[in-house]
């Protein structure tokens, strides 16, 4: 095993798409190419962190965070940038309406925690923590796609799971309330994490840094088609290059 070896939710969720795919990327190195939702998706992430980071709040200064963060790669033409930049500011003034009126406080924003589950090291980021006025926390998973989570899928997600682990042994507060924020749809759909769930989530984590540590790299051809790497993967009948 690499003395660099860790886990995330990332490393977990490419693995539990293809474990081939996995080692494209974490083994071997190969970046996805960036298209236009990655680069929306970081775009909004680091507008809402730099805003939360400063002292002072309007939708005129959420704006401001929003141009700084703004970078044009991965858009495919020039109209597409125009039409995800009013998307944007579309999203970021609905979310500044739904901001001014919570009763919470935030408290951290882009908050890194670095664990272990088991012997494994475990590494991810939280977009948001708040904390209500009665000492109870929420933490926050911001969604940037247009389509809005069934409850089912909210409730089923590792990644929260992950989050509420974390809270609970890293930072040591159980979050009473857990939520994906959709942020096109400004819309922010709540879930909770049992005990017994948490455990799932960990014996899964552990069972896939096992596998990753034994080297198991299957590939897995059903999920070619909606593959990053469909283009140059051996293994994929899509395969193009030589
Ligand atoms: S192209 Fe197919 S086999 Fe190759 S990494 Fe992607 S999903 Fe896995």
């Amino acid at each position: 095993m690499r003395n660099d070896f860790k886990i995330s939710y990332s490393r977990i969720n490419t693995y539990l798409f293809c474990s081939y795919k996995y080692k494209l990327i974490y083994v071997d190195n190969l970046y996805i190419p960036l298209n236009a939702n990655i680069t929306f998706g970081h775009i909004i992430h680091k507008s809402l962190e730099s805003f939360h980071r400063g002292q002072r709040h309007s939708l005129e200064i959420l704006f401001e965070c929003y141009d700084e963060a703004w970078k044009n790669d991965g858009f495919a033409y020039p109209q597409q940038i125009f039409e995800y930049y009013k998307h944007g500011r579309q999203i970021l003034k609905n979310y500044y309406k739904s901001f001014c009126k919570i009763k919470s406080k935030v408290l951290y924003v882009e908050k890194a925690f670095d664990t272990n589950i088991g012997k494994y090291r475990f590494i991810g980021i939280i977009d948001r923590i708040d904390k209500y006025p009665d000492g109870s926390y929420e933490i926050i998973d911001y969604k940037t796609h247009m389509k809005v989570w069934n409850q089912e899928d909210v409730d089923k997600d590792l990644q929260l799971s992950f989050y509420a682990y974390a809270c609970k042994n890293v930072f040591n507060f159980y979050p009473s309330k857990i939520s994906m924020y959709f942020l096109s749809e400004n819309k922010k759909v709540y879930t909770k994490r049992l005990q017994n769930e948490i455990l799932d989530a960990i014996s899964i984590a552990t069972t896939i840094a096992e596998n990753i540590a034994a080297e198991n790299f299957n590939p897995n051809i059903s999920k070619c088609q909606n593959c990053d790497f469909k283009l140059k993967c051996k293994h994929s009948k899509y395969k193009t290059e030589k």
